[in-house]
Order: C-alpha cells, then sequence, then structure tokens
C-alpha cells in the first residue's frame, strides 16, 4: 500500500508541477484522494469546482467494488460461493465477464479471469508472506480455465463447484470507463481519475493534451516517460507494484496461468494506452505475462492501442504510435 501511495503520489505531483506551470488561466477544479479498490485512489475535476460530483464518484466506486469483487456479496461474491449453480447478475456484470473471457481467448489464455483458485492461494498483502505449496498451486489450476465458466445472457455459471473468477486484472479499467461515462454525462469535460496506477484522462487538459507520467519500475521517485493524450486510458502493470521476498526469491501479483505462480517474463511493467481503460487494462496484465515480444505483437494488431514495455535490461520498447516524451 506504501508503494501504491507513492506511486500515486508521483503521478499526482507531477501532474500538478506541469499544470502549474503551464496553466495560465486560473483553475476552478476539485480533486479527491481516498482509498479504494484496495488501492489509492484519485479523482481530479479541473473544470468544475462541484464536490457532490466526487461525492458521487466515490459512491459510485464502492457500489461497483462491491459488484466486482470476489471478497463482498455482490455478483461476483455469489458467483463464487453459487458452488457451481446457474445464478443470475447486473446485465452490466454479464457484459463485463463475456468481455474477460474474449481477453482469454484472444491473448491465449495469459488473461484469465477464472485463475481465482489460484489468486486465493497468493497473498502477497500479508506480513511475512510465503507462497503455496506447489500441490496446492497444482491441485487449483485444475479448476481455471475459460470453459468453466459460462454466460449466456445475464445468467452466469461455473462449471466446477471449487472454480471461480476473480475481476483483479480488470475491474479498475471497467470502472475508471463507467466513472469516465458518469462524469461526461454530469457535463464534465476535463478530468483525471487514477484508480491506482489505472489512469483515465478525460477530455482534454487547458485545451491541449494530458501529459501522464509512467513510473520508472526501478526507482519510484523517477519516470521513465511521459504518455501525452486525451480521452484516453494509460493502465501500467507492473511486478514492482504488489508482491514479497521469500528465501531470497521475489514473488509478485500477475500470475500466469500455465503455472500458477508469478510471470517471469522480460518485463518490469507494460503501460497500455487505448480508448477504453478496460482494454486497457486487461491487455497489460497480458502483455506482462506474454512477454515483450509477444506483447509487442498482440498490441501492434490492435487498432487505437499502443502500448510501452520497460523490460529487466532497463530498456524500453513502444509500438509505432505511442505518443511519448522522454523525462
Ligand atoms: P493491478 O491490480 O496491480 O493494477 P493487474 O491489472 O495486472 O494489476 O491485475 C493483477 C490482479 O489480477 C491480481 O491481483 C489478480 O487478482 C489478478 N490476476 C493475476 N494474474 C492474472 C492473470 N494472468 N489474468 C487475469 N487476472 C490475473
Ligand atoms: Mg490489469
Amino acid at each position: 500500500m506504501k508503494k501504491r501511495r507513492w506511486a500515486a503520489a508521483i503521478t499526482e505531483i507531477f501532474l500538478l508541477v506541469t499544470l502549474t506551470v503551464g496553466c495560465r488561466k486560473a483553475d476552478a477544479g476539485v480533486r479527491r484522494e481516498g482509498i479504494a479498490l484496495d488501492t489509492v485512489v484519485s479523482v481530479t475535476l479541473y473544470d468544475t469546482a462541484d464536490t457532490a460530483l466526487l461525492d458521487e464518484c466515490f459512491a459510485l466506486i464502492q457500489q461497483w467494488e462491491t459488484q466486482l469483487s470476489c471478497h463482498a456479496d455482490g455478483d461476483i461474491g455469489r458467483l463464487n460461493a453459487a458452488k457451481g449453480a446457474a445464478l443470475t447478475v447486473a446485465p452490466e456484470t454479464a457484459q463485463l465477464l463475456s468481455e474477460a473471457l474474449s481477453y482469454s481467448r484472444l491473448t491465449d489464455g495469459a488473461f484469465d479471469v477464472t485463475l481465482e483458485p489460484v489468486t486465493r492461494l497468493w497473498d502477497f498483502k500479508k506480513e511475512n508472506a510465503v507462497p503455496p505449496a506447489q500441490d496446492a498451486v497444482k491441485a487449483a489450476l485444475a479448476k481455471t480455465g475459460a470453459a468453466r465458466l459460462h454466460v449466456e445472457g445475464t445468467t452466469v455459471r461455473l462449471l466446477d463447484p471449487a472454480a471461480g473468477v476473480d475481476l483483479g486484472g480488470i475491474a479498475k479499467g471497467y470502472i475508471a470507463d463507467r466513472l469516465a461515462d458518469y462524469l461526461r454525462k454530469q457535463g464534465v469535460g476535463s478530468a483525471l481519475l487514477d484508480l491506482g496506477g489505472n489512469i483515465y484522462a478525460l477530455g482534454s487538459r487547458n485545451g491541449g493534451d494530458f501529459r501522464i507520467g509512467i513510473r520508472d519500475p526501478r526507482d519510484e521517485n523517477s519516470l521513465v516517460a511521459v504518455v501525452t493524450g486525451q480521452d484516453c486510458s494509460v493502465v501500467t502493470s507492473g511486478s514492482y507494484e504488489r508482491g514479497f521476498t521469500y528465501q531470497g526469491c521475489r514473488y509478485h501479483h500477475i500470475l500466469d496461468p500455465a503455472t500458477g505462480y508469478p510471470a517471469q517474463t522480460d518485463l518490469l511493467s507494460v503501460t497500455v494506452v487505448s480508448p477504453r481503460s478496460v482494454d486497457g487494462d486487461a491487455l497489460a496484465t497480458a502483455c506482462f505475462v506474454l512477454g515483450k515480444e509477444r506483447g509487442l505483437s498482440l498490441i501492434a494488431s490492435l487498432p487505437e492501442t499502443e502500448a510501452l514495455f520497460v523490460t529487466k535490461d532497463g530498456s524500453l520498447a513502444a509500438t509505432e504510435g505511442l505518443r511519448y516524451t522522454l523525462p
């Protein structure tokens, strides 16, 4: 949590500096930061001072978190507790599950929303955390896979009583999109949503681009790049975000669905820039698992989607259309 606070703080400091430096007119904006979605969330509205909108944003985040978290009693919590029985969920939940399944297909299973039996075994937040027993991981892996989740209309079903759904790799993106939609409907034309590094830049900033700093995975006080854009999502997945060290080995929270263990790739982080945050979130997680080469070619095959890869050897690789500057 401390790390995430820093990550969020860096982005914020950077943005505040750029907006102070680059701003001629006085800003009428409001900003609120809070803990939600298991991370630090901030909402900044630049063209209104209406704090009631901030109240509503945080209320909506909480409502959607309950709906989608595997640790709450909303749709996903109920699905995981249903032991294979069919369940009716909200149309939005069914839609998100369908999209998550299509990402499993698109990424050859690198993104797997049915990884819950495995993610349940890992506790990355506990003090003195230890990796789960190999047998337990193996048994849990046998309960995963997109084929075990069935969605038809608003009826969803897990085809194994021990199967489960974990939307942790896609929910923040989905919530960012919905929040942006809500704010647009309220007439907001310039806002920045930061759901723990899952950033959405709504509209334009002082009539131009937003500038979003991408953290150096090796140094929380530095940036590796500054992405520029408007009405876009900028999502980063990295091994530095959450994890623990046990017997000299680092275990992080992005798991390889093929092994049930932290993905071992040539990457430290992946940033995906896309119109929709739900896509960016799923893709950033998937690309981290796939590694640089496969990740680059996946992103290159998708329209309006760009990415920046930071590799373990310290180099940067960006897709052709990425708009960014070096710090
Ligand atoms: P963050 O939550 O830090 O933004 P990600 O979007 O990459 O990072 O999501 C990681 C979370 O997604 C994990 O905490 C876990 O709940 C879930 N997860 C882990 N590995 C995968 C995977 N290969 N596919 C789908 N979800 C995953
Ligand atoms: Mg993700």
